[in-house]
């Protein structure tokens, strides 16, 4: 006799703490979850379920904390590297020693999906008619058509730059972030049967609409630094911003020296400008304190 829900349920509910509902007619399941998600998930700008992915790597099972995280974030070897983790900083286990390493781990199961095929995500099944816009191939445009694609939509990603990855590229240096990692990461996103148009701007959203797209998601991504608050600094000339600094003075190094972070974006700056001050490179750590440029000694880490 099949078993009905209240049975089922119940068994799941006690066992792993979360229970799915089919409700017919409804595509997706319903999950149920009585349980307060734990402050490491609330923390989480991505909502990962931390405490499952933990829980399935500490019993050696890789392949199903990966897909837990990827659930809601496509993007863990990125994550895995880059995340600042307030994770961590809501971890109870810091009451007893200190925090689960909870972004390492992350990104230990990001490269052991690396080096095993069989991890990789099989390519999605369009199961709806609707079109789906995303402007924009930065993080959110890449998450959004990573759900959507797997919500059955078809998506077309339209990216101004010459390449996806937004602020992940153009913003983050190589040495913290591979690029190999952001490749493999945007291509697995693409393999779901994602259509990415290069070198095309979108400068009016609405017009898509009128093309037949359903919906349009646009995630132009995040275009300006973070100032700092100084009297005149917008008004001096030759005074700019880090990422104005990244894009206009070093074209030559896409996602090169001068990157995010504060501290660390002064000191990258400060690397970028001894190159510019050098450009045949390799100047000697001696060769850019004698390059013109100065670091006030507080904000050397
Ligand atoms: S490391 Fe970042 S993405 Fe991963 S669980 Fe923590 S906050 Fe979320």
């Amino acid at each position: 006799m099949k078993k009905g829900f209240a049975e089922t349920g119940l068994r799941d509910l006690l066992n792993t703490g979360e229970a799915r509902l089919k409700i017919a007619g409804v595509d997706e399941e319903l999950t149920i979850n009585p349980v307060p998600d734990s402050p490491c998930r609330v923390a989480c700008p991505a909502g990962v379920n931390v405490k499952a992915y933990v829980g399935l790597i500490a019993a050696g099972n890789f392949e199903r904390a990966l897909a837990v995280v990827r659930a809601t974030n496509p993007l863990p070897g990125i994550c895995g590297r880059i995340c600042t983790h307030p994770c961590e900083a809501e971890c109870r286990r810091a009451e007893v020693d200190q925090p689960v390493a909870i972004r390492a781990l992350k990104r230990f199961i990001a490269d052991y999906a690396r080096a095993a095929p069989q991890a990789k995500l099989p390519p999605g099944t369009p199961r709806r008619d609707e079109r789906v816009a995303v402007v924009g191939a930065g993080p959110a445009g890449l998450t959004a058509a990573n759900d959507l694609v797997r919500f059955g939509y078809r998506v077309t990603i339209f990216e101004a730059q010459d390449k996806p990855g937004g602020m992940l590229v153009w913003g983050i240096p190589p040495f913290r972030l591979p690029r190999d990692i952001i490749e493999e990461e945007i291509n697995s996103i693409l393999g779901l049967g994602t259509e990415l148009c290069l070198n095309t701007r979108v400068s009016d959203p609405a017009q898509l609409l009128k093309d037949g797209y359903r919906a349009v998601f646009y995630a132009p991504g995040c275009q300006k630094a973070i100032k700092l608050g100084l009297p005149l600094e917008d008004e001096l000339s030759g005074v700019l911003d880090s990422l104005t600094f990244r894009v206009d003075c070093l074209p030559a190094h896409p996602g090169g020296d001068a990157g995010s972070g504060r501290g660390g974006c002064c000191r990258r700056g400060r690397r970028g400008a001894d190159r510019l001050s050098h450009p045949a490179g390799g100047a000697s750590s001696a060769g850019r304190q004698d390059s013109g440029t100065a670091l006030h000694p507080q904000y050397i880490g």
